[in-house]
């Protein structure tokens, strides 16, 4: 606690060269693939992470633009020609190619993808300036040191070394970087896809979505994100009469509402399974301990599946979710005045649907539970969409297996579905075979720092990620 104290007053906007951190790094020379030495490129992507989180995007309203100008000024001192896309005034994604050959073919191209908007940061619950990119413990510490500009950063360098390395391409490799994916509004790559398509139009794409999970220095397992739940958010709407408080009746909204609450907090989805998740909790079950190793290799049991799903929802959320659609009652709203009854009463529900299942089916499943006229439900603008599962058969997937195998002392390769949403449902949506590979190795806890307090990367960590980022671009697209 005297620690964070003490952080506090360090971190007031200390300069990156205060911090350890060369303004001015010299240009790291990179062979072509097999790529020899990484660790210069390293300290250089380090730098352009750290000032990239010192434009602070946060989303809304992203202010992107700063990390647009400042990506397109990077590449342009490396020879690449960078292109601001206006997807809303004021809001622009940055695209770049390094060419195969003189005419493309889009089916082949390999696109890097990142966002540059970053969720909010709670100032008083942090320990350092959440903009100050500040250096601490081997860490470096900000708003999006997890999500996403560590993969926007190492996205950079990749593109940055293969053409540094005049490396022969056998495809085109696309750099981009989006708007808005934490708001998924008008800036979002959906509408960067409906206006600029033919800027990036790949039939391979790398995005953040996986995770390289460690555990005492040794990574566990690492998770390749193939599919994604589908978000929609869905108001639960109770009415009734309003009137004076001092007469209270049966039917008040608030009652209505509340009861309607509880039980939607109470339900349980069925369980449905796809390849994607099947294949996840099979590997998985190699490396976990034997008890809990016995039921993910039960799910399926005809006689003990059932007791094996309970299981393992029970032991971890992210599982739950995997197997199950979850419903999250967010936000409530109800009454002006403490001696009004209100004659509504709204909460919302932020609903994650496996892909294939429908919200029409679950919200018939939530009616019949909460069972009461006085309730309905509005599902809300701008759902997700289900897109199709990219597949674990094609090559890029072979590579990102190999190479991360290799990469991570022989660690399982596992497909994965997420629970969050990416940009890969609509790269996915447009027949891209869109991956979630986030390469750096991370606990558990520093994790769970992604969207919360204190988010930060440990540089080993960010440096490794760099490392089979380029080893795994390296090998898809440069001619051996
Ligand atoms: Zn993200």
């Amino acid at each position: 606690m005297l620690l964070r104290k003490a952080i506090i007053f360090f971190a007031a906007v200390v300069p990156l060269a205060a911090q350890g951190i060369p303004p001015n790094p010299t240009p790291a020379q990179v062979k072509p693939s097999p790529v020899a030495d990484t660790a210069a490129l390293s300290r250089e992507a380090l730098v352009w992470l750290a000032q990239l989180i010192q434009i602070n995007t946060t989303n809304p309203p992203g202010n992107e633009q700063a990390a647009a100008k400042y990506i397109a000024g990077v590449l342009t001192r490396e020879g690449i020609t960078p292109e601001l896309l206006e997807v809303t005034p004021g809001r622009s994604a940055v695209v770049a190619r390094l060419r195969s050959s003189a005419i493309s073919d889009p089916s082949r191209a390999l696109l890097l993808v990142a966002h540059m908007d970053v969720v909010g940061a709670e100032r008083a619950r942090w320990s350092v300036d959440p903009f100050g990119a500040v250096m601490k413990d081997g860490y470096i510490y900000g708003r999006g040191a997890l999500d996403d500009k560590s993969m926007l950063a190492a996205n950079l360098a990749a593109i940055i070394a293969l053409k540094r390395s005049n490396a022969r391409l056998n495809r085109d490799v696309i750099f981009l970087a989006t708007d808005d994916e934490e708001g998924g509004g008008d800036a979002s790559i959906r509408v960067l896809i409906a206006k600029n398509w033919d800027k990036f139009a790949a039939g391979y794409a790398l995005n953040e979505g996986g995770e390289v999970i460690s555990k005492g220095g040794k990574v566990q397992y690492v998770a390749v994100q193939a599919s994604e739940k589908v978000a929609v958010n869905v108001a639960v709407i109770a009415k009734g009469p309003s009137g004076h408080a001092s007469l209270p009746t049966k039917d008040n909204a608030v009652v209505h509402l509340t009861a309607a609450v509880a039980k939607i907090g109470a339900y349980s989805a069925p369980v449905h399974f796809n390849t994607v998740v099947r294949r996840y909790f099979e590997g998985l079950a190699a490396v976990s301990d034997d008890e809990i190793g016995k039921w993910m290799r039960s799910l399926d049991a005809s006689d003990r599946g059932e007791h094996a799903q309970r299981v393992i929802a029970d032991a971890n959320p992210q599982w739950a979710s995997m197997m199950h659609d979850t419903v999250a009652p967010t936000m409530l709203s109800a009454g002006v005045r403490a001696n009004v009854i209100p004659g509504e009463a709204r909460a919302m529900l932020n609903i994650r649907l496996l892909p294939g299942d429908t919200i029409d089916v679950l919200l018939g499943a939530l009616a019949k539970l909460v069972n009461d006229p006085q309730v309905r439900f509005e599902v809300q603008p701008n759902p997700g969409l289900a897109a199709p599962t990219s597949s674990l058969e094609s090559d890029l997937y072979a590579v990102i297996t190999k190479v991360a195998s290799q990469e991570f002392a022989g660690a399982p390769v596992l497909p994965y579905q997420s629970p969050w949403a990416t940009d890969s449902a609509q790269l996915r949506l447009h027949n891209v075979q869109a991956y979630g590979l986030w390469p750096f190795p991370v606990t558990d806890e520093d994790l769970a720092r992604m969207h919360g307090d204190d988010e930060r990367l440990s540089v080993a960590s960010f440096n490794k990620g760099v490392a089979v980022l380029l080893t795994i671009v390296s090998d898809f697209a440069v001619t051996k």
